[in-house]
């Protein structure tokens, strides 16, 4: 779960953080209000999107004085911000953040990100930082710090202190710099963040460190037990159909193929998809419909799988334990009736209620295609597909 850069600030300010004094604004007025809070003169107003690269589409801008702040907050306000980073819909501004002007000597980047391979967090920073970063990390990759942080020690004080030298810091620098690497190393821990980035970390011309943007992203699964995290969700960022699903409890991803899957379970579901590659065809999306799933679930997971349109068979495939099959062929009659399926489906149910769900699929009068393993499944959906597709 993504969160907004005013959000990440505040929280990671509430660890040590220095951020630059700042206020949030939902009308233009309440924009030229807080450059006025600021003391009136030069400001920092910024497009508060779920997305990087809102310098260079426009979406940043610095402004002198409350007028400039107001005219420049109103041609922002409603319309939407595509970057690189989002998709051509672009994303809606209903926020601004105004920002005190920082006088910039020196641009950094810092990220905390889960490193898959060591199974740690760790560290990358340059010290070219600002918005040339993606760029260096493709053409000069080599050039980036990288520092694992050991789970027992934690980061310690002289891996922090060797990653100020490596980044050029020296005097009174070195140890703010290692403050701010703390503070963002508990602030992950602590709320079960999958990143945290910095990018522009400033030296100020004064010789301060200041965050001038800030990045949180969060794992989801863990959002439970972080109901604070949680509380900072903004549906109106979200992709709709991926919220629409995560709303009926849905765990949807979307990918190239044109065999929609409805499964339950992510184990389960990962083993369908590699079953349906090893037949020749190639997944769609991967959806788990989780445990104890009604009629209505299965059928609005339906829904979702069909708002793909490149979907041309779906495959359902239940191994029910806490699920039971006769609700999962209730769902999928239910489905039919008020979707109007017009493609192929095929339906293998196991475990919980059997004899139960196969009967009210057999009795349904609906083409369904049955299977009995998931071997068997995943070929007859490939059979399924259009002759133009199985070529
Ligand atoms: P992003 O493009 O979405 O990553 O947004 P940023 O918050 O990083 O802003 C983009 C760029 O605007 C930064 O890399 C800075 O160079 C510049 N910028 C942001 N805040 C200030 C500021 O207070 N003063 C000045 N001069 N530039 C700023
Ligand atoms: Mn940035």
């Amino acid at each position: 779960m993504d969160i907004h850069e005013h959000q990440a600030k505040e929280i990671l300010a509430q660890f040590g953080v220095p951020v630059p004094r700042s206020g949030l604004a939902f009308s233009p007025e309440q924009a030229a209000f807080r450059c006025r809070e600021l003391g009136g003169g030069r400001c920092v107003v910024k497009a508060q999107v779920h997305s990087g690269g809102r310098g260079e589409a426009g979406g940043v801008k610095l402004c002198d004085g409350d007028a400039e702040t107001r005219e420049y907050a109103a041609t922002l306000l409603g319309t939407t911000l595509v970057t690189k980073q989002t998709t051509a819909s672009g994303k809606r501004i209903d926020r601004l953040w105004v920002e005190e002007a920082s006088q910039i000597a020196r641009e950094l980047y810092l990220g905390f990100v889960l490193d898959r391979k060591s199974e740690r967090i760790m560290i990358v920073a340059s010290g070219h930082g600002g918005m040339e970063i993606e760029d260096l990390a493709e053409t000069d990759p080599d050039s980036l710090i990288r520092m694992v942080i050991d789970p027992a020690a934690g980061l310690v004080e002289y891996q922090a202190r060797e990653l100020s030298y490596q980044l050029g810091l020296e005097g009174q620098q070195v140890g703010q710099m290692v403050t701010v690497l703390k503070a963002c190393y508990r602030a992950y821990r602590d709320l079960d963040a999958m990143m945290v980035e910095i990018n522009p970390l400033v030296v100020c011309e004064d010789g301060a460190l200041v965050a001038l943007d800030a990045k949180m992203s969060f794992d989801t699964n863990a959002l439970f037990r972080r109901p604070q995290v949680g509380a900072l969700r903004d549906p109106g960022q979200e992709d709709p159909r991926e919220s629409l699903a995560a709303d009926h409890g849905l765990a949807y991803v979307g990918l190239d193929g044109d065999i929609g899957c409805i499964i339950n379970g992510a184990g389960l579901a990962m083993a369908s998809m590699d079953m349906i590659q090893l037949a020749g065809g190639a997944p769609a999306n991967f959806l788990d419909i989780g445990g104890g799933a009604s009629p209505e679930r299965v059928c609005q997971a339906f829904r979702t799988v069909l708002s793909d349109s490149n979907v041309s068979v779906i495959l359902v495939n239940i191994f029910a334990g806490i699920n039971r099959c006769d609700w999962i062929a209730s769902g999928v009659i239910q489905a039919y009736t008020e979707l109007g399926i017009a493609i192929p489906v095929v339906v293998r149910l196991s475990g919980t209620n059997v004899d139960a769900g196969r009967k009210l699929i057999a009795e349904s009068g609906l083409p369904i295609i049955s299977a009995n393993t998931l071997a068997e499944a995943a070929e007859a959906a490939v059979a399924a597909r259009p002759p133009a597709l199985a070529a």
